[in-house]
């Protein structure tokens, strides 16, 4: 008999239930399996994002449904807290500001499951017959990812946001103390799988999850933050998942590994990016050692340019590849760089965008900066692709963009991006650089590239140096 028919014919209205509210999982894990996949282009990604939301509020719905429900008080009171917070969230914080908020996300996620645990936990304790084996085994291991996940990402958003040194910080033994504290924490969860009435032991457990998670951190620093933060949204699901294990909540369970499988697809394609193995990544204490190559900068001159020399520049070259860099996305240059891209195209200049991977803040940072711009999409070349096209490109305009271009990343061995894959901006004819001053970028190191005798230096905000770039060559 098919689903529906069982549900029409069904007698008793608590199993009828139950079949609507699997039925609904199903429905709700298809539409995010489906939006998932639309995710992955920018063509489909608005669409993917509906359709995932609408799979969310089904599985929602249809949670509400569950027999086990005492009051409707607190799950009320929970829908106005989060969505106050969310409408305030999405509306109030910066794009530039969203790895810390994917983090504190994160946290909060990892916080939840190991909440759910713990009170299983608690009501295991008070009846001894409803103990399984498999439930017991997954309330430990939601308790131990979901602690890592939580204390671990409160620390990415602390120095993230600043609120603490964003560099490595390390201490002598350190490896040796985090594996003695894994290795205890498993050792005590199997204590429990098969000694549950040992409360106090849950409670260590507990605590050692949580300081786990701070220890796995610190060391962690620099350009390794997005690594770490798309492996702690991994944990996220994977802590979802287990808390699904303990609940017998399939929708739970699947929605866990799709958001655990995908942030490890993103940790492992980040530190190919960058270069790096995630047991450097975790291991490594990157940025432990302060500004490479900072000293000297002042010392040694570059060539500067005002915004009509490089309006000459460009009206001379016939093609220009823009080079987008965290400082368009804190200027909010992307309607002016369309501007520009739209009046050179015009005038008959062939213009490209270049994307290295970990330009900005966050993953697709430049990506949804230009989509927000309407920048055609078949203007926008990964890494590999433009760096094939530099030596043919008469202009690379670098605007706020700075490790991504670095050359040290390809010679110097003692730079901390050694080894990043870079765009070869150096490769272009000639080369504009518009950033502020001469400081450094998120590793805190100098760039060669500012002193290669074909870069020009164009001081200033991106978005004001744009306008008044276009505006020379609207005049001419
Ligand atoms: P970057 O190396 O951080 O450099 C950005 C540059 O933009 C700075 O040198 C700054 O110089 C300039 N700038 C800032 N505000 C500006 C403004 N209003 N107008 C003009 N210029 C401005 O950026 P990137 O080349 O994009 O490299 C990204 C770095 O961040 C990498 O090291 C990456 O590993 C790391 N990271 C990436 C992610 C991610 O997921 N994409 C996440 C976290 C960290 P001035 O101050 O002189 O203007």
């Amino acid at each position: 008999m098919a689903p529906v028919d069982a549900l029409q014919t069904s007698a008793d209205p608590t199993r009828a239930i139950a079949l609507l509210i699997s039925l609904t999982y199903l429905i709700a894990a298809v539409l995010f399996i489906v939006g998932l996949k639309m995710l992955s282009s920018p063509r489909t990604a608005r669409r993917g994002n509906a359709i995932g939301a609408l799979g969310m509020l089904l599985a929602i719905s249809a949670t509400l449904l569950d027999q086990e429900i005492i009051a409707f008080r607190w799950i009320l009171l929970g829908f106005v807290i989060g969505t106050a917070a969310g409408v305030w969230l999405a509306l109030a914080v910066k794009m530039t500001a969203m790895p810390q908020m994917v983090a504190l996300l994160n946290g909060f996620g990892g916080a939840a499951s190991a909440i759910v645990a713990i009170a299983e936990y608690h009501k295991l304790l008070l009846a001894p017959d409803l103990r399984a084996t498999d439930v017991v085994i997954s309330i430990m291991a939601t308790v131990l990812i979901g602690g890592v996940t939580f204390t671990g990402s409160m620390i990415a958003f602390a120095k993230l946001q600043e609120l603490m040194t964003g560099r490595a910080i390390t201490f002598p033994a350190q490896k040796t103390l985090n594996f003695a504290l894994l290795a205890a924490a498993v050792a005590l969860s199997a204590w429990l799988v098969v000694n549950l009435d040992q409360p106090t032991i849950f409670v260590v457990l507990t605590i050692i999850s949580l300081v786990l998670g701070v220890l796995l951190v610190i060391p962690i620093g620099g350009a390794d933050m997005p690594v770490v933060i798309s492996l702690l949204n991994s944990y996220s699901g994977m802590a979802g998942a287990a808390a699904g294990f303990v609940l017998h909540n399939n929708v739970l369970i699947i929605s866990g590994a799709l958001v655990g499988a995908s942030g490890i697809i993103l940790t492992q394609i980040m530190c190919r990016a960058m270069n790096r193995s995630l047991t450097n990544v975790l291991f490594g204490a990157f940025g432990a050692t302060s500004t490479v190559g900072a000293a000297g900068a002042a010392d040694r001159p570059v060539r500067t340019v005002r915004p009509e020399d490089v309006a000459v520049m460009l009206g001379y070259a016939q093609s220009v590849v823009f080079v987008p860099g965290y400082g368009l996305a804190v200027a909010q240059a992307q309607h002016s760089v369309k501007e520009l891209a739209s009046l050179l195209e015009k005038r008959g200049i062939d213009v490209k965008y270049a994307i290295h991977p970990v330009a900005g803040r966050m993953p697709g940072h430049m990506n949804v900066l230009l989509a927000e711009a309407d920048v055609p999409y078949d203007q926008l070349y990964e890494m590999d692709d433009i760096n094939r096209e530099f030596d043919r490109t008469d202009v690379a305009l670098v605007i706020g963009a700075n490790d991504v271009t670095n050359p040290a990343a390809r010679t110097d061995k003692t730079s901390p991006l050694y080894g990043m894959p870079i765009l070869n901006v150096d490769h272009a004819k000639s080369i504009v650089v518009i950033k502020r001053s001469m400081n450094p970028g998120f590793a805190g190191i100098e760039n060669e590239l500012y002193y290669n005798e074909k870069t020009a230096m164009l001081f200033g905000d991106a978005k004001k140096m744009l306008v008044a770039v276009v505006g020379e060559i609207s005049r001419a």
